[in-house]
């Protein structure tokens, strides 16, 4: 895999159609427009954000309408909603030899969508959430992206590509390349074996673990959950060596002697069966279906990890540390990931 600073490309020349203003929809207008890009923003009307992006400025126009002026669309709303909009919006409008631009390569790759054979079809996908894409920008710097090209009609499809990312700001930090298999493969596992299932779970079993054996909640939510944030805080800047010149030698001691006794070997085959349910679709086949049929078990699944105890002492401690308080569109520090729905 290459890593490119694409500085060198030429400024993107076409109309930007800009489907979805949410996280990751507005901080690509904002920056395409700021970058002397030339951007219309597609919404339903009456939705929440369509006031949104007027009030920042834009022409905002049904999908539909949209998708029939542009060169290029790009596709930023929830990954679930795609296949109905790429239906009714874009497949009867979308120009010949436009290009097509996901930020996730989920459709793509599992056939939930199957883009008209005229068109390029591409993807630009930030290493980060929205609003630090736009912050960064502000900055004069920019968040790292990945990209790739899944179907290229024009000839032109990696400069379009380029010239986006560059667009967003991704051009000034670094470009990785990859292609649609290894984006979505990939960010499915993390979130779900690491990142949210897998770090979710490890907390929760923690938490148990302790006040089964005793202890006060609330101090088995300071040590599990709470405590969490000061290392991954590390990890994220400096990774594992930075955590290792943080904490104390007994915590390293802990660490080393502990630490494969609870992740160990049959975990890591457990990883891999989870990688297998994605790259073989049985897992875009299952969230398809449920998400089909109205969302019976996540909604299960979702009341029985709000129901947790560790949530209701959770809340009553955070109500005592007010500078954690949030809005409800922006965390206050942790990165957000993609969203798969
Ligand atoms: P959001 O959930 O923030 O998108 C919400 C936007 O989509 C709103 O403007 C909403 O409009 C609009 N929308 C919802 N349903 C429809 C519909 N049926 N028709 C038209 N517009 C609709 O999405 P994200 O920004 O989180 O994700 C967008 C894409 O980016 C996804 O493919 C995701 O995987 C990817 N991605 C996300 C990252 C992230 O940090 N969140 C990081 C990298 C990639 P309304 O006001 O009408 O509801
Ligand atoms: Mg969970």
């Amino acid at each position: 895999m290459s890593s490119t600073p694409s500085s060198d490309t030429q400024p993107y020349a076409g109309r930007i159609a800009v489907l979805g203003y949410g996280s990751q929809g507005r901080a690509h207008a904002l920056n395409l427009r700021d970058s002397g890009l030339d951007v219309v923003v597609g919404l339903r009307p009456g939705g929440p954000t369509w006031k949104k992006a007027e009030a920042d400025g834009f022409a905002v126009v049904e999908p539909a309408h949209a998708v029939k002026g542009a060169d290029l669309v790009a596709v930023l709303t929830p990954d679930m909603v795609q296949p109905a909009l790429y239906k009714d919006a874009i497949e009867p409008n979308i120009k010949p030899g436009a290009a097509l631009l996901f930020a996730h390569g989920f459709n793509i790759h599992f056939g939930q969508i199957k883009p008209r054979e005229d068109i390029d079809v591409i993807l630009v996908a930030p290493k980060g959430p929205g609003a630090l894409v736009r912050t960064e920008y502000e900055r004069g710097r920019g968040v790292p992206s990945i990209w790739a090209v899944h179907q290229d009609v024009s000839g032109e499809a990696e400069a379009k590509t380029k010239a986006y990312a560059d667009g967003i700001g991704g051009g000034r930090a670094m470009l990785i390349k990859t292609d649609f298999k290894e984006e979505t493969e990939t960010d499915l596992f993390g979130e779900q074996a690491v990142l949210c299932g897998g770090a979710s779970e490890l907390v929760i079993k923690g938490f148990e673990t302790l006040v089964e054996a005793g202890y006060q909640p609330e101090i088995a939510y300071y040590e599990v959950m709470h405590e969490l944030k000061l290392i991954v805080d590390l990890f994220y800047e400096g990774g594992i060596t930075r955590m290792l010149e943080f904490i104390s030698e007994t915590a390293q001691y802990g660490d080393y002697v502990s630490g494969p006794r609870i992740v160990d070997a049959d975990t890591k085959a457990r990883m891999k069966a989870v990688l297998t349910d994605i790259q073989d679709g049985t897992f875009a086949r299952n969230w398809t279906a449920e998400y089909k049929a109205g969302l019976p078990n996540y909604k299960k699944f979702k009341q029985a990890d709000l129901d947790h105890p560790i949530e209701k002492v959770g809340a009553k401690l955070r109500a005592r540390m007010p500078w954690l308080q949030t809005s409800n569109d922006k965390p206050a520090a942790a990165t957000p990931l993609k969203k798969v729905g």
